[in-house]
């Protein structure tokens, strides 16, 4: 474990090999996407093999109380009731609540899940004890726990709950406030469909992007496919794999060609519901694409591989399922119902840790192994083969305004951490010049939780030093449900802070 630096010298050796790519028909310059045979990354073989339950242990029910744990969906209500003994007498409330929950199968051609009267409160944790009172509700199923700002957690909490959270809360003297008092209307409010001259305006244009709207996947791959072939040159797309429900990765490569420059690899979407994740890594291509001749030296000089989706069945899922789904599709278990698996926590370095779950039912869930999911496995495939000179990685989630680096696995910090955090002090400072938010900057592990198997973490060890993992706007305002009002500003401050990471890499 660990050897990212033996990783480094093979990613060092790996572009000494460089091959054209049969996949690519046309051979302008700017297509050729550097490739090198199967290397064996180090530490694969323990990583995948590892039965990661007889040596990890759970994590605790204290430390999990900040995970993005979210929505118990209603499919999730199969999942037994636990420690009835560590129930207090609220408990025939609860199952009174439990019975009337109505169970919803997975498949896309069920009804939508309805999150009338379902509520977002903000809870203070000011107070000693009152994290054991959300475990304990979250436990029950409850409420589920979105985000923190150190002094408070956003909470989810479904309309039949609120009765029973507002007691419990109230008979411990917990403060709390009510953000959103039904999140159903503000879903509902999130994403209006546009105007009839903008749609006119898109039909001409060639796609239909545009960064007023959150797009359905037809509309993403329609833009990339679009700018392969307007920009032939120095634009190109790959699909990399495919889901699980058989969707296509598609990655985008922006490149002048030179065979000597530095590469930057960014996603988004890899968990399905963060909507803004990848309007921002599209707002960023299409900035890049349409104009690279006009950029700067530092993002021309660039090879930029982006994969705006990772995870195209879940976002799919959220827009015609449930808006807040967070994993993949991944089939559920027969007879249990409980499907997806959390792809950012089934990345394969120190995979199986704390911030991880092994059931299927939980909204981290690890998977069985390591890169058990075509999603991960694809990207993972990706890094093996190619021999661009990876210098830096970015993946793109909400919410929070962080920028974080590795490691999460583990409250601890590369060697270069200095480096991590005076680059990611820049952006930070970039972005609140740009369009005024205030990101926090630190390890992921330290700043929010520990949390293993995210692909950042992966990243880093595989050698990539600039490896950082954005979470974007808000800070629990709106939460994963961000109006289409806030789309240019995010992805702009977003913009503005990648060309600080461009400079930095292009000095070394
Ligand atoms: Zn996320």
């Amino acid at each position: 474990m660990g050897s990212w630096s033996t990783a480094l010298v093979l990613l060092l050796v790996g572009v000494t090999v460089v091959y054209t790519t049969p996949l690519v028909n046309e051979k302008q310059p700017g297509q050729e996407w550097p490739k090198r045979g199967a290397v064996l990354q180090p530490s694969d073989d323990k990583d995948t093999e590892t039965e990661p339950e007889t040596i990890f242990e759970e994590k605790s029910e204290e430390e999990a109380i900040l995970d993005e744990i979210p929505v118990k969906t209603i499919e999730d209500s199969s999942e037994p009731v636990k420690e009835k003994q560590d129930l207090d007498n609220t408990d025939n409330e609860v199952d009174t609540i439990k019975t009337k929950t109505v169970v919803i199968k997975s498949e896309t051609a069920s009804p939508k899940v309805d999150y009338s009267g379902a509520q977002l409160w903000k809870v203070s944790i000011e107070k000693e004890g009152s994290r054991n009172i959300l475990v304990r509700l979250r436990r029950r199923n409850q409420i589920a726990t979105w985000g923190t700002n150190g002094t408070a957690i956003d909470v989810f909490i479904k309309s039949d709950s609120i009765q029973n959270v507002t007691r419990a809360l109230n008979k411990e003297n917990i403060p709390f406030e009510v953000v959103i008092e039904d999140l159903q209307k503000r879903i509902d409010e999130e994403n209006p469909p546009l105007d009839e001259n903008e749609a006119e305006l898109q039909d001409r244009r060639g796609h239909r992007m545009n960064w007023k709207q959150y797009h359905r996947l037809e509309d993403i791959d329609g833009f990339l496919d679009y700018l392969s072939k307007t920009y032939p040159a120095t634009v190109s797309v790959n699909a990399i794999g495919k889901s699980h429900e058989g969707r296509e990765l598609k990655v985008l490569r922006i490149s002048n060609g030179n065979p000597s420059n530095k590469a930057i690899f960014i996603d988004g979407g890899i968990h399905a519901r963060e909507w803004i994740s990848p309007a921002t890594v599209t707002y960023i291509i299409n900035q890049f694409a349409e104009n690279f001749d006009g950029e700067s030296e530092d993002i021309r000089k660039l090879d930029w591989y982006f994969l705006p989706v990772m995870n195209p069945d879940g976002y799919e899922y959220t827009h015609l399922n449930d808006r807040l789904w967070r994993k993949n599709r991944r089939p559920g278990i027969a007879g249990r119902g409980c499907s997806g698996v959390d792809l950012n926590r089934n990345f394969g370095y120190r995979w199986g840790g704390k911030g991880t779950s092994s059931s299927p039912c939980s909204e981290i869930y690890r998977g069985p192994r390591a890169f058990s999911e075509p999603e991960s496995r694809a990207v993972y495939e990706f890094f093996e083969k190619s021999a661009a000179n990876y210098v830096a990685y970015v993946t793109y989630h909400s919410y929070g305004q962080y920028i974080l680096y590795p490691w999460g696995y583990e409250n601890a910090v590369p060697p270069d951490h200095d480096d991590l955090q005076s680059v990611g002090d820049k952006m930070a400072s970039v972005i609140q010049s740009t369009g005024g938010d205030y990101y926090s900057v630190g390890s992921s592990s330290k700043l929010l939780y520990p949390a293993a198997g995210g692909s950042d973490d992966w990243a880093k060890s595989q050698g990539i030093k600039y490896t950082y993992t954005i979470e974007l706007n808000d800070k629990g305002r709106y939460g994963f449900v961000l109006p289409t009002t806030y789309i240019e500003n995010v992805a702009k401050e977003s913009l503005a802070a990648l060309r600080v990471l461009a400079a930095q890499v292009n000095k070394e």
